[in-house]
């Protein structure tokens, strides 16, 4: 009898060591359980716009710099990375959950998806990158998905609807060109950028110029049909593009992204015009089919 009483309390004196620690930590959770369920009925109705990040293949894993993701984050919509994959499928499948994608930057575009033999200051490319990349814009525009090319996310849309790089801006460039490759960091601007007036960049920043920043070695040459160039930098280099007329079809030369990580809320603008168009895209994805009262062209049937 006195043995057993012992044992319970024993038992009795290591749950009661135990038990604070283990209140706290189920408070801790427990709040924070709470706040998201308080939180739930409050953003119920608040549903961002998802959009599609590009990924670049590195040692065989898919990723993607923080700045793209916080950049559509801090716009307001709801971020996902799409894994570089060239199963069509897959890709189709993913792209019809989407509503907006950002094509984000990397190596060179092989020369010859544009018919271009490569010179000898071609960089790295990377085969299975191109084809994903150059699948998801077809998927994406054949569904009028909005679209933000950056860097070599430009290059690409103006490559898939028909246009040409320059395979090395210093080398083949008429102009003695600026220098587009800087060693600062993304947060600061190297070289000046003019707007082209009337355009729907001109419309976003409400500003004539803008010093970017400049990471690249490669450049739309000829343009795409269907495009205008909406900005160049001051040795007539092409900036940004933007599809015309009137498709939310947006390619910028420079890093806005990079910006947005500096507190630049003027290039912040440029991703909320993607989460602007996106949500558009879905209220009108979202439509009922036409029903029975709808209008028909051929009464008669
Ligand atoms: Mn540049």
């Amino acid at each position: 009898m006195k043995n057993s009483l012992s044992t319970a309390g024993i038992f009795l004196f290591l749950l009661l060591l135990q038990a604070p620690g283990i209140r706290s930590q189920q408070t801790k959770l427990q709040t924070f359980h709470a706040r998201m369920d308080s939180c739930e009925a409050n953003l119920r109705n608040q549903r961002p716009p998802l959009i599609g990040i590009s990924a670049t293949q590195q040692s065989g894993g898919s990723t993607i710099g923080g700045a793209y993701v916080q950049a559509v984050v801090k716009a307001g919509g709801a971020p996902v990375i799409i894994p570089v994959i060239e199963d069509e499928a897959a890709l189709r499948q993913i792209l019809s959950t989407l509503d907006g994608l950002v094509m984000t930057g990397g190596e060179d575009v092989n020369p010859l998806w544009y018919n271009e033999e490569p010179v000898q200051q071609l960089q790295a490319v990377d085969p299975v990158r191109d084809t994903y990349d150059l699948m998801l814009i077809k998927l994406a525009s054949d569904r009028n998905i909005p679209i933000l090319g950056i860097c070599r996310g430009e290059q690409l849309i103006n490559v898939a609807f028909g246009g040409t790089l320059y395979q090395d801006l210093p080398s083949q460039h008429p102009n003695k060109p600026v220098k587009h490759v800087q060693q600062m960091p993304k947060t600061f601007g190297a070289h000046t950028i003019d707007i082209q007036p009337q355009t729907q960049l001109s419309a976003i920043l409400g500003q004539s110029s803008y010093a970017v920043n400049s990471f690249h070695h490669q450049a739309v040459k000829e343009l795409a049909p269907g495009f205008r160039v909406a900005a160049y930098s001051r040795d007539s280099v092409i900036e940004a593009i933007e599809a015309w007329p009137d498709r939310p079809i947006l390619g910028v030369q420079w890093h806005p992204e990079g910006h947005v990580a500096g507190g630049d809320t003027t290039m912040l603008r440029i991703f909320r015009f993607l989460i602007d168009k996106a949500d558009i895209y879905r209220s009108n994805k979202e439509l009922p089919p036409s029903g029975k009262n709808s209008l028909s062209l051929y009464p008669n049937f």
